[in-house]
């Protein structure tokens, strides 16, 4: 497989030619399509064996598909305040991993209109990453616990689709009982599984 066959938009086929990628690792060969026809996605792989862009390829490009109207954020009125939803989330359980996919994020999303934001804890940047999700952003990496810190202030989860109305990958080196009770939580029951 290449990643002709996976029919992707133009602009990311352009930037995964220029990130040196020639052929996609088997997470990715089996996880993209799985979720570009919205199929809920529980995927066991090795670290190091191309997880981020599995998810981040698909993600970028399905709001590049989705055409101008997500190109632009979705706004809505909110107690006079206009509010802006980020298209996709991504939950990561460390600082370290969330900065890596926001760098990754921002690589596939190079010359395209699309933003990404990054919440992680630590005093230094919280100002700075709440101002730059004030301003909107496509796609939000956070871990749990910063983005607890701010949801009722800018991102309210309420607001989330949920399952069935939303496509929810779940990656993971293992699949032991606690993330196999997540996966019944979080996914649909007819969720793909790779392992
Ligand atoms: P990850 O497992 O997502 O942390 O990726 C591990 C490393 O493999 C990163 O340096 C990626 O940039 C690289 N990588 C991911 N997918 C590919 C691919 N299809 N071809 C070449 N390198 C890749």
């Amino acid at each position: 497989a290449n990643f002709a066959e996976l029919k992707l938009h133009p602009w990311i086929e352009e930037n995964i030619k220029r990130a040196n990628y020639g052929r996609p690792t088997p997470v990715q060969k089996y996880s993209i399509p799985s979720l570009q026809v919205g199929r809920d996605l529980m995927s066991c792989a090795q670290t190091g064996s191309g997880k981020t862009a599995a998810f981040l390829v698909p993600v970028i490009n399905a709001i590049l598909s989705d055409g101008p109207q997500a190109l632009h954020q979705p706004t809505t009125m909110q107690g006079g305040r206009r509010r802006q939803y980020p298209a996709a989330l991504v939950l990561a359980p460390t600082r370290e991993l969330s900065l890596q996919i926001y760098n990754e994020a921002r690589k596939f999303a190079y010359r395209t209109p699309i933003t990404s934001a990054l919440l992680y804890g630590g005093r230094e940047n919280y100002r700075d990453q709440i101002h730059k999700l004030r301003l909107g952003a496509h796609i939000l990496i956070a871990t749990p616990g910063r983005l607890i810190d701010v949801m009722d202030q800018i991102v309210e989860l309420s607001e989330m689709p949920p399952r069935g109305e939303r496509v929810t990958a779940m990656f993971s080196a293992t699949f032991p009982k606690e993330i196999q009770i997540l996966a019944q939580d979080f996914l649909m029951p007819n969720y793909v599984f790779l392992a």
